[in-house]
């Protein structure tokens, strides 16, 4: 179920990442669907990172699959991921810090024109504004991005990932350093994507924000996957609450 510019699943099959001796990840599935949020869980070392960065293309699985949509993307590298309509956003907050926060916007606004192969600078500018309006960052736009506060760049960040128009977006840890009411507008906007069709997944160690936000969630411990399905009720798995290191 994949077309240019339409809704798209990811999947993994199979999917093995080794370090060393360790199998970070040792052999996982996972779908992320279109219009639905779903959450990756798991305590640290469960090998969530290491899928996510399977999934984005920054690590290549040493075997399995990914697919977006219908395509195999496995040994494509992240930038082609992203051209396909794959956006993440980092843990570790990564935007231009002597950009201007519109600017850092714009680059994932141009990048969508690349994948559409023209450049539409009134298509580009257009994305940046909506991207920022979406984010409450109007105010702050013409400032350097090195200058905001961290919650502020996850905002950026965000609104970075989805001026580029993704079918899918992977988030790690997105409400990390986030204040409550960013959070809520976090809540709002995600739901928003998911609504017009959005594939999301995140990764988040906020047990209340993954109550509140998934369609869906996956457990994971050791490399493996423990659980997976309806949020309530995964949440609601014993294996998923001693896995997860007594967070409820
Ligand atoms: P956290 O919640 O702390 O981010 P995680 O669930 O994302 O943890 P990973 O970071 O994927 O877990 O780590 C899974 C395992 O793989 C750990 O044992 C980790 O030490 C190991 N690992 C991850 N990346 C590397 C690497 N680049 N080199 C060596 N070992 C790694």
């Amino acid at each position: 179920m994949s077309d240019a510019h339409g809704a798209a699943r990811l999947t993994a099959r199979g999917v093995v990442r080794r370090y060393g001796g360790i199998e970070a990840v040792a052999g996982v599935d996972l779908v992320a669907l279109p219009g639905r949020i779903t959450a990756l869980i798991g305590p640290n070392g469960a090998g969530k990172s290491t899928l996510f960065d399977c999934l984005a293309g920054t690590v290549r699985p040493d075997a399995g699959r990914v697919l977006l949509g219908g395509r195999d993307v496995t040994r494509l590298p992240a930038h082609r991921r992203v051209r396909l309509g794959l956006a993440r956003t980092f843990q570790q907050i990564a935007v231009f810090p002597t950009l201007s926060v519109a600017d850092n916007v714009r680059v994932g606004a141009e990048q969508q024109s690349r994948r559409a192969g023209r450049s539409d600078a009134r298509a580009v500018a257009e994305r940046t504004a909506r991207a920022l309006r979406l984010f409450g960052l109007q105010a702050v736009a013409a400032e350097p991005a090195g200058a905001q506060p961290s919650g502020v760049l996850r905002l950026v960040e965000l609104a970075r990932a989805l001026a580029g128009g993704p079918r899918v977006l992977l988030l790690d840890e997105p409400a990390a350093g986030l204040d409550a009411a960013q959070t809520a507008r976090l809540v709002s906007v995600l739901r928003g994507l998911a609504e017009r069709g959005m594939a999301l997944l995140l990764v988040e160690h906020d047990a209340e924000l993954v109550a509140e936000l998934a369609d869906s969630v996956y457990a994971m411990a050791e490399g493996r996957m423990v659980a997976g399905g309806p949020t309530s009720a995964v949440l609601a798995d014993p294996r998923v609450s001693r896995a997860w290191g007594g967070v409820s």
